[in-house]
């Protein structure tokens, strides 16, 4: 019993939290629930769970601000979960570290895949000499060191910068990367903060990658808030 992952799930409304922790027993995973944030700080020192659902509109301290406490001592997956339609609201919650956001409402499987993707992504970072130097998902495979992408068995020709970019979410897959993290990896912190440059590298990108670029098959947008690499 006490091998199963721990989940701490902060949500004050009872009844989606009562939702989620059966949802989450049912699927083998042990569930400690807060109802504040000042429960939820004070829990994950105590419990030491192995990942974190965190809702951000909660009574007392807001989720971006217990994310930014969790942030300064723990590198612990949090998914955000949240009712906030704001995109705004989710890519900030991305850029100060959140692994993840769901948006209410959400369907059980969609959940339940965010957690087992924020989990691997967790372990991989643990023990790092896991991580291959060969990224597959479906006919797509991405050879970082020779620097080399096959879809279909065919070699694909990607300028530097597409590469970059490729691998930055290959690396990532299935969680999504914001436009300015994206940005900020491949030009630096300093560089200007425009999706346009983005955006034109992902068209290309797209066109070389894709049998149907309007209908992407490996890089998913995530409308305001940036770009997600398919799992498998
Ligand atoms: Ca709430």
């Amino acid at each position: 019993m006490s091998n199963k992952i721990k989940i701490l799930l902060v949500e004050d409304e009872e009844a989606i939290s009562n939702f989620i922790a059966t949802t989450l027993k049912a699927n083998d995973y042990a569930v400690v629930m807060a109802h504040t944030g000042k429960e939820a700080l004070s829990m994950l020192s105590s419990h030491c769970p192995d990942l974190t659902l965190l809702d951000l509109g909660l009574p007392d301290i807001d989720g971006t601000d217990i994310l930014q406490k969790i942030r300064e001592w723990s590198n612990i997956p949090v998914i955000v979960v949240s009712a906030r339609t704001e995109e705004a609201d989710k890519v900030n919650a991305l850029d100060m570290g959140a692994d993840d956001y769901i948006a209410k409402p959400f369907g059980t499987s969609e959940l339940l895949a965010r957690i087992r993707t924020a989990l691997r992504h967790s372990a991989k970072t643990q023990n790092a000499s896991q991580t291959g130097n060969v990224f597959q998902a479906q006919d797509l495979r991405i050879d970082f060191d020779k620097r080399q992408v096959v879809v279909d068995g065919k070699s694909v020709h990607l300028t530097q910068i597409e590469f970059k970019i490729v691998s930055l979410l290959a690396k990532s897959a299935g969680r999504v990367l914001t436009y300015d993290s994206i940005i900020t990896e491949l030009w630096g912190p300093y560089a200007i903060k425009d999706n346009q440059i983005l955006r034109v590298n992902m068209a290309n990108i797209r066109r070389k990658l894709e049998k149907n670029p309007a209908q992407p098959r490996y890089i998913f947008t995530e409308v305001g808030v940036g770009y997600r690499m398919v799992e498998e």
